[in-house]
């Protein structure tokens, strides 16, 4: 039984409850985990208050401590690696050199992290117009309690992108990844545990949105809370905030472009575009589930890209496919919702668009890689995120029309744009109204670069200074150099 992280001790939920983690590949249950609520919350909550607010080990801790103390995490982390990635595949379906990649990932942005600990922030200004000499400073100070929730697409790397920031800004944490796929983070814990952060620093809590999540949001103890989910759960999110003001930061969803010109290099443009859309099974929030392509090479790009989905091989994540299961079967069968009101909303089924039942794979939530051509932006499947390998295909005739019908969405999240025109490519992104853009490529993410959403793609960045900045407070220290009266 995998336990909840309280105060620097393992501990079930205080109701005793369990939750049963199942393998998306085959449907077996391969863990038992505890199923905490809101009393569960409270207490990781009262915790990390405490180890903050009382003991203060972890944010007086001189700044080289704390980076070695991340650096140590970040060592065990990669010497772990095929334990952590194996448990991100048996738990979230993705494969297996994929699940590998995440924990390099991790490993790095642990170690970007421990970096900046000591890299110069904030600045000293000349001021006292009126006051006589004066000089002021800044100090980037932690938050103070932390709440950080992550969803079930990359369980070990979302833990990392919140708590390596969290923790080297030296705030004091709750953290509680998706009920889904809880596993990896369970390891990450234990990792904390053997390299010796103070006790209370970090907290797990494993439950349910609705139960330990929800109470994380409404805490008034909570002093931040930082999400990456649905839309729709951070809005709820937001909504509760309200009760304390915590700062709130959210990397919600997505329904992101991929523009494809007619002058682009069309094989480099269709294999980007295979990894925009069908990497991680199409269950990552930047993917680009629209791509718009220019009408003069729209059939010869659709039958290449036909071509290289149906090639795809499926199967259990352990094998290393080209696309394993999706996370659960409710979200397989979110998916072909998607896909059945697609076609009947008049969407030209291309490729796929069915559950992928071959040998081993019908007892697992398999998608076949569906592509949908002639789509239109009245059409659900263009506007709605299906959260799986599922792609849309609309052409234009014009850079005009493409950039509008790209920004004709409620989220701002990502985009590509294809093409070898320069001076094109600048020109469109910066019309692009998202956070994070591609020119030439697709996906690609690096931990020194700042990660987030326009519109309703949610608010804040996770990564780069700007990750470690949403964990901290500026404080104004004004000096008067003229002691006496003014
Ligand atoms: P979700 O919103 O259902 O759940 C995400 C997390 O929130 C889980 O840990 C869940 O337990 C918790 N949660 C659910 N209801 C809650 C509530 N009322 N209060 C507090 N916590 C609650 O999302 P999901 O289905 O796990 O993940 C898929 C979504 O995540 C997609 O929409 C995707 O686009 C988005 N996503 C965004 C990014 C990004 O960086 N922008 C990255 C990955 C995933």
């Amino acid at each position: 039984m995998k336990k909840n992280y309280i105060n620097g001790r393992w501990s079930d939920a205080v109701s005793g409850a369990s939750r049963g983690i199942v393998n998306p590949a085959n449907g077996e249950v391969i863990a038992l985990v505890a199923d905490s609520g809101a009393e569960d919350s409270a207490l990781a909550v009262a915790a990390a208050k405490e180890a903050f607010y009382g003991a203060g080990a972890w944010r007086r801790m001189s700044g080289p401590n704390r980076a070695e103390l991340l650096y140590a995490v970040a060592d065990t982390i990669k010497a772990r690696t095929e334990e952590l990635a194996l448990l991100d595949t048996v738990n979230n379906g993705k494969p297996l050199r994929e699940a590998r990649a995440d924990v390099a990932d991790a490993v790095a942005c642990f170690r970007y992290y421990a970096g900046l600990i000591g890299k110069p922030q904030g600045g000293v200004y000349e001021v006292g117009d009126g006051f006589g000499a004066m000089h002021a400073y800044c100090l980037h100070e932690p938050i103070g309690v932390c709440a950080l929730i992550t969803p079930w697409n990359y369980p070990l790397l979302m833990a990392a992108w919140k708590l390596a920031p969290a923790l080297a800004a030296g705030n004091c944490v709750v953290f509680k990844p998706s009920e889904l796929t809880p596993l990896s983070a369970v390891l990450l814990f234990e990792i904390f545990d053997a390299v010796g952060l103070p006790a209370g620093t970090a907290n797990l809590v494993l439950g349910d949105g609705p139960g330990a999540g929800a109470a994380l949001a409404a805490s008034h103890d909570v002093d931040m809370i930082t999400f990456t989910g649905s839309t729709r759960t951070g809005q709820s999110i937001a909504a509760a905030a309200v009760g304390n003001l915590k700062k709130v930061a959210l990397e919600l969803g997505g329904k992101s472009p991929n523009l494809i010109f007619a002058d682009a290099d069309l094989e480099g443009a269709v294999e980007w575009a295979m990894i925009g859309i069908f990497f991680n099974q199409g269950e990552v929030c930047s993917a680009g589930s629209r791509i718009l392509v220019e009408a003069s090479i729209k059939p010869r790009f659709v039958a290449r890209l036909a071509e290289r989905a149906k090639a795809m091989t499926i199967g259990d994540g352990r094998h290393d496919p080209d696309m394993g299961a999706l996370a659960s079967e409710a979200q397989m069968n979110k998916v072909l919702a998607a896909i059945g009101a697609a076609r009947q909303q008049g969407a030209t089924l291309v490729c796929g668009g069915e559950r992928y039942i071959e040998g081993d794979c019908a007892r697992g939530f398999f998608v076949r890689p569906t592509i949908f051509d002639d789509c239109t932006g009245a059409m659900d499947i263009v506007r709605e995120e299906v959260f799986g390998p599922v792609v849309t295909i609309q052409g234009f005739t014009t850079e005009q029309e493409a950039i509008a019908m790209a920004n004709d969405t409620p989220y701002g999240l990502a985009g590509g744009v294809f093409t070898s025109d320069g001076a094109r490519a600048l020109r469109v992104i910066k019309e692009l109204r998202a956070g994070v853009t591609w020119i030439n490529c697709y996906n690609p993410t690096f931990n020194e670069a700042p990660w987030g959403g326009y519109k309703m793609s949610g608010y804040g960045r996770d990564l780069g200074v700007h990750g470690m900045a949403e964990y901290q407070q500026v404080k104004q220290v004004n000096i008067n150099l003229q002691p006496g009266p003014v």
